[in-house]
Parts: C-alpha cells; sequence; structure tokens
C-alpha cells in the first residue's frame, strides 16, 4: 500500500531524514517509533508532500507520489490526522465533518457510521470545535480523517494529552480501521499502547531507521525494547 525508499529530508540545510524507507501492507497496523527528534513527524510529512524528500521514492497504491501537492496525494486515498488535531475551531463539529468529505476508489464511509465508531459524537455535531476536550477534538480528527475514504491513514501521537481510557478508545479505533481493511501507520511516544494494536514496528533515531520487526517482538522482548525505544 505504502512504500517509501531511501529518502532524504532536509529542512534547509539542515538534513533531517536518511536514506529511511519503510512499508506499510493493505489493511496492516505499523508503529513508528522513537525518541524525540528522530524523524517520525518528518516521515510522515514526506509521505504527504508536506516535506517533500530531496531524492529517493514514495508510492502509494501502485503509484509513485514523491512530487505530487498534497491535496492530490489525499485524493489518492491517504487520510491525515495531525499531532495537533488541526480542527477549524470556529466551525461546528458538522462542518469540520463535511469539510472531510471526499471520495477515492476506497471505501466511502457515511457521517452515520462515525456515530457507530464514537457515539459521542452525535451529540457534539453542533458544537463549535474551540469548544470540545482534547479526546472529543480527537473524534473529530479521527472521523474526519475516514470521511476522506482513505486506503491509508497516517497518524501522527494519536493520544497525546489524553486521559488513558481516551487512549484505549483511540486504540481500538485503529483495530476497527485494520478490520475494515484501511492501513494505518501511527506515529507514537506512547509505545507500548501503539505495539498492542499494530503488527510491525519501525524504530527511528537521529532520522535512520533503525530497526524493524513484528510488534510482537517488540512487546514480548523487554531487553530489546528497553535497548531501542528505552521502555
Ligand atoms: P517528536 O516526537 O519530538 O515530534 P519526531 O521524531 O517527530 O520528534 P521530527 O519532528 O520529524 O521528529 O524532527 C526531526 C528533526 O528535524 C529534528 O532534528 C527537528 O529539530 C528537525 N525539524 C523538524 N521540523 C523542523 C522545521 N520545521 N525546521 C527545521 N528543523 C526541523
Amino acid at each position: 500500500m505504502l512504500s517509501v525508499s531511501n529518502i532524504n529530508t532536509y529542512y534547509g540545510e539542515t538534513q533531517a531524514l536518511f536514506d529511511a524507507s519503510l512499508q506499510v501492507g493493505e489493511g496492516e497496523v505499523v508503529s513508528l517509533l522513537g525518541p524525540n527528534g528522530a524523524g517520525k513527524t518528518t516521515t510522515l510529512r514526506s509521505v504527504l508532500g508536506l516535506s517533500a524528500p530531496r531524492d529517493g521514492q514514495i508510492s502509494f497504491d501502485g503509484k509513485e507520489i514523491s512530487g505530487r501537492d498534497t491535496y492530490e496525494i489525499a485524493r489518492m486515498g491517504i487520510g491525515w490526522v495531525p499531532d495537533d488535531r488541526r480542527v477549524f475551531p470556529s466551525l461546528t463539529v458538522a462542518r469540520n465533518l463535511q469539510i472531510g468529505i471526499k471520495k477515492t476508489r476506497f471505501r466511502s464511509w457515511q457521517i452515520d457510521e462515525m456515530f457507530e465508531i464514537f457515539s459521542a459524537l452525535e451529540y457534539l455535531m453542533g458544537r463549535e470545535c474551540e469548544n470540545l476536550s482534547g479526546g472529543e477534538m480527537q473524534m473529530v480528527a479521527i472521523s474526519r480523517a475516514l470521511l476522506g475514504s482513505p486506503g491509508l491513514v497516517l497518524m501522527d501521537e494519536p493520544s497525546q494529552g489524553l486521559a488513558p481510557k481516551i487512549v484505549q478508545d483511540v486504540m481500538k479505533t485503529v483495530i476497527r480501521l485494520k478490520q475494515a481493511g484501511i492501513a494505518v501507520l501511527i506515529v507514537e511516544q506512547n509505545a507500548l499502547a501503539a505495539l498492542e494494536v499494530s503488527d510491525r514496528a519501525y524504530v527511528m533515531d537521529r532520522g535512520r531507521i533503525e530497526y524493524s520487526g513484528p510488534a510482537s517482538e517488540l512487546l514480548e522482548n523487554a531487553p530489546l525494547r528497553r535497548k531501542l525505544i528505552g521502555m
């Protein structure tokens, strides 16, 4: 579904990614872990065309996407849940969701289906987003991504600042997406929560992919996990 091959991404003259490669299969959930500044967000930004790599290839759904505009990449079926959730604060939940609706070649979702996933959402539809809690905003951000009919969703720190119960709800949603055949690439500081719902994991450090393997290996092998992600 997603193949990132040997990308080098820069901010000005500062290199942030060094020869980074990763893959996400169809319907697969993959964690991208690592310390602050490792290059996780930059990897997502590279896929989305927000920070275009200087070289290397990125393909999605069998098509080359490096060099394309972000709106075009989104239209091909890549959804994004940014770390700051980035809803339009002065607009209602309903309006924020309507803005997200897109058709792609992948399964489309109805707003009613969002209410099945997030039961509280239905009662928030008339509220302005600036008045929502962090957890409620995350529901809107994930629903908006789904309404864009993605084949792959990139999630950047979805559990950031959320209470443990809400983190569990977010991770249950990841499983729900997988069951619907949607692939998920999830960047998380909360590595254990992400690994629990992932098939595979990558660990980055200083702009390089240092490890790739099954999520179960990092969950079960505590010494390896401590060495790679310090927990
Ligand atoms: P975090 O968990 O702290 O978000 P991360 O793994 O997502 O970390 P990135 O945000 O991708 O890491 O940052 C990778 C490197 O690129 C860091 O050295 C960071 O300082 C640098 N960087 C990130 N954004 C910019 C920017 N807009 N301009 C210049 N350098 C940047």
